[in-house]
């Protein structure tokens, strides 16, 4: 992403800040991975009712990766992708993200943190419908107090990154669900965060819709150095990642770098 969206600008965050105009995989400390999990588990309810979501989950990704994540309805991928995106916190286990303590931070700081560094892209899209593209991407930055001049800037340039140029005065309803995934898209990275995390993001999509946004991400990632995260049950879309990680019964069955990645192959 070009240097003109106003990260260094932006509300302070419990993290340092980013060197004014530095991309979205901001430097993390030497050695460390972006994001660490150590056996990790997951527990939802108590006594007889208790159900173990994660059972020991380590995974290490490092700030640039493309990873898909993959495994059957069930497995805890959901849990994790909470987890990851602060959301929700382990029940037991560590989760260090760019070396912070995740499971340390109060809700609050949990929250800051993700409007800081985390954006969310989802299934459903989640726009706000009778609002104009452009205001839906400024969403982030009204929330964060960036004034209006600046927001506009922003989010114009966000959208034009996902295609969207021409198009910043329709409102969903307007737009195809393909467009509609970009504006979302455009929202998740207007404020330039080092990670996208991506639920299903094609899973209310055609194919031919599907592969546009595979691709619109894949760039992101390449050119723009935004870490990915995505969930996936489709081994097409998947096969944009450079990394697929397999959950199955709460624990990571497979973790494979695959070497013709990017939907190349
Ligand atoms: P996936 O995303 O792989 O389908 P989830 O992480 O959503 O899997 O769920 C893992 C398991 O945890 C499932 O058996 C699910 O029923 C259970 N689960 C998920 N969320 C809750 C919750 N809030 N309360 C109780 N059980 C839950």
């Amino acid at each position: 992403m070009s240097s003109v969206l106003p990260r260094s600008q932006l509300a302070p965050s419990p993290a340092p800040p980013a060197p004014a105009g530095s991309k979205g995989a901001a430097p993390v400390a030497t050695g460390e991975p972006l994001i660490r999990l150590r056996r990790v588990t997951k527990v939802y309810g108590s006594g007889s009712a208790a159900f173990q979501a994660l059972r020991g989950v380590d995974l290490d990704i490092d700030a640039g990766e493309f990873v898909a994540i993959m495994g059957p309805s069930g497995s805890g991928k959901s849990t994790a992708m909470n987890i990851l995106g602060c959301l929700d916190t382990p029940t037991t286990g560590a989760y260090e993200f760019r070396g912070v303590a995740v499971q340390n931070l109060t809700r609050d700081q949990r929250a800051r943190l993700r409007r800081r560094w985390l954006g969310f892209v989802f299934q459903g899209f989640n726009l706000l419908a009778r609002t104009s593209a452009l205001e839906n991407v400024e969403l982030p930055l009204l929330y964060r107090g960036v004034p209006g001049e600046q927001r506009h800037a922003a989010a114009r340039q966000a959208l034009a990154l996902v295609g969207l140029a021409g198009w910043e005065t329709h409102t969903p309803a307007e737009l195809s669900g393909g467009q509609q995934q970009r504006v979302a898209i455009a929202r998740a990275i207007v404020s330039e965060p080092a990670v996208l995390l991506a639920d299903e993001p094609t899973g209310n999509l055609d194919t031919a819709r599907s592969r546009e946004i595979m691709e619109l991400l894949r760039d992101l990632n390449e050119r723009n150095q935004i870490t990915v995260l995505m969930v996936t049950h489709e081994a097409e879309m998947a096969s944009y990642a450079r990394r697929i990680v397999h959950f199955v019964d709460g624990v990571v069955d497979s973790d494979v770098v695959q070497r013709s990645a990017g939907g190349r192959s």
